[in-house]
């Protein structure tokens, strides 16, 4: 290997190390900090995320990209050297276009917008937001046009989470999507509600995380490369490829909201613990994007942990951790709970079958606001309009509304919610495609083997790391561009038999 090469890696691992570190300090913040912390905490975050900008955007690292450039010519497109030198230099001369002034002046209104949402929200005062939110629209319309040349203005917003993909593109997707869904959401609410009271009772925090752990160890999570903690909002992160952290969050009378957030959380990690050794340290060593990250979460989470199968397997299990609670459940009745569908108002706690009308409702209201189709003063109206008109009901209030998210109040207006609904789509046509190949795997699942499905995963998807865009990466994996069949086929295949439509 060149000496150049080396130099590159050496480069970048102190770049990694300077982030890995930043990452610790944020998930000691969120699980062990005392809040007394908190100021020093921020400042601490913030130095070690500007010297590790400085550092890949040094002049530097624009010299060895240039000295390794012939890489990309001479080696095939998919060998690590050329694909390490690709996928670093892409993300170098997309960073060098923001100055690191402006990228200070949008993190420090991030922080002073998160503080000012925290009290907003719970007092349901929109109007102290609405300074804020117009400055970040102002932020994120300069951001976008750091990048010149673009089809449509939220395009260099979504390509930050999700590279190589367009508005255009994801909004013919999404109004596909949501001409199948809204009539599906109809047939089924207009049958009787599923009773879910089986889901609430009395389940002490410590058994649910204990369950939760022996459900993710059972999937497969290596605890000597990972460990879960309690956070108030559920994250995964990871400070090296064997280190990778998840949280979650439980309520005493409620068993589902801790097991799936701890499944889902557990799909990311499966993702990060599954690239390629030789990755780490690079730009190559995490997952490629929002979307594809998104379809791992989604996958374990509903399609396997929300599946009639998984539950043969674990819900005796379940009865045993938590006595008395299930003794006289039949399973159907837990699996029709925890499947169950309704018009709600946060997303965080919406369906699969609903969950994505609030995402494409948010992606759709931010593009208008972008192009100026659409003023911050008039958000809560529009947000409210469009509510009615995809679920039928109408928010009791804005901090079950509009202010629900704390995307647009701590980061940008764009980009942010795309990858969710991406995501869900992706985590069906990927699983179809794992089945085409390995017809077992459901049989499997009853049984609580989950390796086949795990090699496949690892072996298609996350033994990749960043090397493949998505688009790129469901390309090879599905042979197909991203499609909503197969999603719309589950659908209506799993909730059409729950709900005898
Ligand atoms: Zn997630």
């Amino acid at each position: 290997m060149s000496e150049q090469l080396e130099k590159l890696k050496e480069q970048l691992m102190e770049i990694d190390n300077l982030r890995s570190a930043a990452a610790l300090l944020y998930w000691d913040q969120a699980t062990y900090m005392p809040p007394g912390g908190a100021t020093a905490r921020g400042q601490q975050i913030a130095t070690l995320n500007r010297i590790s900008h400085e550092k890949f955007t040094s002049d530097r690292m624009g010299e060895l990209l240039e000295d390794l450039a012939w890489y990309e010519l001479e080696s095939p497109y998919d060998s690590d050297e050329a694909s390490l030198v690709r996928v670093t230099r892409l993300k170098y001369e997309k960073a060098i276009k923001v100055p690191s002034d402006f990228m200070a002046k949008i993190s420090n209104h991030s922080a002073a917008s998160y503080q000012a949402w925290t009290k907003a929200r719970p007092a349901n005062d929109f109007s102290t937001m609405l300074p804020y939110l117009e400055k970040t629209l102002e932020l994120s319309r300069q951001l976008a046009d750091f990048y010149p040349g673009y089809e449509h203005i939220a395009d260099p917003l979504i390509d930050r989470s999700d590279e190589g993909m367009k508005a255009e593109q994801i909004r013919l997707i999404f109004s596909e999507l949501r001409s199948k869904l809204v009539p599906m959401v109809n047939a089924i609410t207009n049958q009787i509600a599923t009773d879910v009271s089986c889901l609430h009772g009395d389940f002490p925090e410590q058994d649910q995380f204990q369950f939760g752990n022996m459900v993710i160890k059972q999937l497969g999570f290596d605890f000597n490369r990972g460990r879960q903690d309690k956070t108030h909002h559920p994250f995964m992160t990871k400070f090296s490829i064997n280190d990778v952290r998840i949280t979650t969050r439980s309520k005493d009378d409620d068993i589902s909201e801790s097991l799936f957030s701890t499944i889902h959380e557990a799909g990311h990690a499966f993702y990060e613990l599954g690239i390629n050794e030789n990755f780490n340290a690079t730009p190559l060593g995490s997952g490629t994007s929002s979307g594809i990250h998104e379809s791992q979460s989604r996958l374990w989470e509903n399609i396997v942990g929300r599946s009639r199968e998984f539950w043969e397997f674990f819900y005796p299990k379940l009865q045993s951790a938590f006595p008395g609670q299930f003794d006289s459940v039949p399973i159907d009745q837990f699996y029709k709970a925890i499947n169950n569908v309704e018009r709600s108002l946060i997303r965080t706690d919406a369906d699969e079958v609903t969950y994505n009308l609030h995402v494409m409702m948010r992606f759709d209201l931010e593009l208008d606001l972008l192009v100026g189709q659409l003023a911050i003063k008039d958000l809560p109206q529009a947000w409210n309009e469009r509510f009615r008109s995809d679920f039928g009901i109408v928010p009791t209030d804005d901090s079950n509304g509009v202010l629900q998210d704390v995307h647009w109040y701590s980061g940008t207006i764009g980009g942010a919610f795309q990858g969710y609904t991406l995501g869900n789509i992706l985590s069906r046509q990927f699983y179809d495609r794992a089945t085409q190949t390995h017809s077992e795997i459901s049989t499997e699942i009853a049984n609580g083997k989950f390796d086949t499905l795990q090699n496949w995963l690892r072996e298609q998807i996350y033994r990749h790391g960043s090397k493949f865009t998505p688009n790129e990466l469901i390309r090879r994996v599905t042979g197909n561009e991203l499609s909503i069949e197969p999603y719309i086929r589950y659908l209506w295949g799993k909730y059409g038999q729950l709900y005898q439509l």
